[in-house]
C-alpha cells in the first residue's frame, strides 16, 4: 500500500531552515521561521508561564481526561480577553491544537454545515490556509489584499473582490498582524470591510494569532470585536502559540458566534470534530493559560513580559526603516515603520533573496517575507546594508 505513496511538496520554511543550519558562517541571519527571539536570539518561557507550570505541577492531583471541548475556564478566559464580556450566551467553543488546529476545526465545521460554501483568503495569506481548505477538498477563493508597488493594503482591489462573495461563503479575515504581509487594515477600512460582507450575508471567519503583537493586546482585538459585534455568525480561530510563548504545547481555540438558541447545537457538532479527529484536545497549555489569566499578578507580569516583547518588535521596525532610508537613501522601506506584527514582506525578487541568502547569510523566506523578531540592534544595519546592495 504505501509503495503507492508520493513525496509531498517540501514546506519553503522549513527547507530554509535546514539550509541555515548547514550554513558554516558564524555571521549568519536567520530571519525565516516565524517564532519570537529575544535580543539574544532566544524564543524564552514566559515568566508567567514558567510560574503557572510550577503551580499547575504543585496542585494538580490528576491527569485523566477533561471534556472534549477541553476546559471550560480556558475557553472563558480566552473568549474574555479576546472579545470582552457579554458573549457567554452566544459563544460556542472548543480547545484545540494551536491555532491551525482551531482552523482545520472550523473548516470542517463550514463544511458540515454549508457544504457548497467557498472559503475567500487574501493574497497573499499564510500558506496553511489554502493548503487545508485544499486537502479538505473545499474550494478557496482569493481576495486582492496587497499592493506590491506601496507595500500596503490594496484597498480597491480587496473591496472589488470581495464584492463577489456569495451569501453563505466564509471570509477569513486576519484579526491583526496579517501573515506574511505585515499591512494591515485601518479601522476605517474595517468598517467598510464589516459592512460589504454584511450586505453579502457572508461568514466572517478571523485568524487570531498575533494578539498583542500588533498595538497592544486590547488595540490588536478591536478589529475582531468589532466583526463579533456587526454578524449574527462568526468563526474565530485564535492562538496561544506567540502570545503565551507556548507554540510546542500547541493551545488554540475555536470559538464559534451564533445565536443563543442555536448555540448547544453548535457547541454539540464541535465537541463531535474533536472527537473524530483526536478526541480529547491537549491541556498542559489551555491549563498555562487559564492559570495565567485567573491570577491577577500573573496576568499583569504576562502583559509586562507580552509588552516588551511587542515594544522589541516595534523599535527594530523603526529602526530597520530608518536604517534602510540611509542605506537606500531612499524612503522605499519606510512602510517596515508602518506594518506591525512579527513579519514584513520586503518587495525584494527572489533573486534578490538568494543573494541575500548566498552572499550575505541573510535567511529570508523566497517572497521576501523577513521575521523582524529575528534581528537586534547590530544586525538591523547589517541587513539594511545587505539590502541596499543587492537591490543597486
Ligand atoms: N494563523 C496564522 C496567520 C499564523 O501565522 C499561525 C502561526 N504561524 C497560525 C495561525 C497558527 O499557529 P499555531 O498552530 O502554531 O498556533
Amino acid at each position: 500500500m504505501l509503495e503507492t505513496l508520493n513525496p509531498q511538496p517540501q514546506d519553503k520554511i522549513l527547507a530554509l531552515i535546514a539550509m541555515f543550519r548547514e550554513d558554516k558562517r558564524t555571521d549568519k541571519i536567520d530571519l525565516g521561521v516565524g517564532v519570537y527571539k529575544d535580543p539574544t536570539g532566544l524564543t524564552p518561557v514566559m515568566r508567567a508561564v514558567k510560574a503557572a507550570e510550577q503551580k499547575i505541577w504543585a496542585d494538580q492531583t490528576t491527569k485523566a481526561y477533561t471534556g472534549l471541548a477541553g476546559e471550560p475556564a480556558f475557553s472563558a478566559a480566552m473568549i474574555e480577553m479576546i472579545l470582552g464580556a457579554g458573549y457567554e450566551d452566544r459563544a460556542a467553543a472548543i480547545s484545540t491544537p494551536g491555532g491551525t488546529g482551531a482552523i482545520r476545526q472550523a473548516l470542517e465545521l463550514i463544511r458540515i454545515a454549508n457544504p457548497k460554501a467557498k472559503v475567500w483568503l487574501s493574497n497573499p495569506t499564510w500558506p496553511n490556509h489554502p493548503s487545508i481548505i485544499k486537502f479538505l477538498g473545499m474550494t478557496s477563493v482569493e481576495y486582492r489584499y496587497f499592493d506590491v508597488a506601496t507595500s500596503g493594503i490594496d484597498f480597491d482591489g480587496l473591496m472589488a473582490d470581495l464584492d463577489g462573495v456569495a451569501e453563505g461563503d466564509a471570509v477569513l479575515l486576519h484579526g491583526c498582524c496579517h501573515n506574511p504581509t505585515g499591512a494591515n487594515l485601518t479601522s476605517e477600512q474595517w468598517d467598510q470591510v464589516i459592512a460589504l460582507l454584511q450586505a453579502k450575508k457572508a461568514v466572517p471567519f478571523v485568524d487570531l494569532a498575533y494578539q498583542g503583537f500588533g498595538d497592544g493586546l486590547e488595540a490588536d482585538a478591536e478589529a475582531t470585536r468589532k466583526v463579533v459585534a456587526a454578524f449574527p455568525e462568526v468563526l474565530l480561530a485564535a492562538s496561544c502559540s506567540k502570545n503565551f510563548g507556548i507554540y510546542r504545547e500547541r493551545t488554540g481555540i475555536l470559538v464559534a458566534i451564533t445565536s443563543a438558541d442555536r448555540k448547544a447545537v453548535v457547541q454539540a457538532n464541535l465537541n463531535f470534530l474533536n472527537r473524530q479527529n483526536y478526541s480529547f484536545p491537549p491541556d498542559h497549555g489551555a491549563r498555562i493559560v487559564s492559570t495565567i489569566l485567573e491570577d491577577a499578578a500573573l496576568t499583569a507580569d504576562w502583559k509586562a513580559e507580552l509588552e516588551e516583547v511587542r515594544l522589541n518588535m516595534l523599535g527594530l521596525r523603526t529602526q530597520l526603516a530608518e536604517e534602510l532610508r540611509r542605506a537606500t537613501n531612499s524612503d522605499r522601506f519606510d512602510f517596515v515603520a508602518d506594518h506591525r506584527g512579527m513579519f514584513s514582506r520586503l518587495g525584494l525578487t527572489e533573486a534578490q533573496v538568494t543573494t541575500l541568502r548566498e552572499d550575505h547569510g541573510i535567511y529570508i523566506v523566497s517572497d521576501s517575507r523577513i521575521n523582524i523578531a529575528g534581528l537586534n540592534t547590530k544586525t538591523v544595519p547589517v541587513l539594511a546594508a545587505a539590502i541596499a546592495k543587492v537591490i543597486s
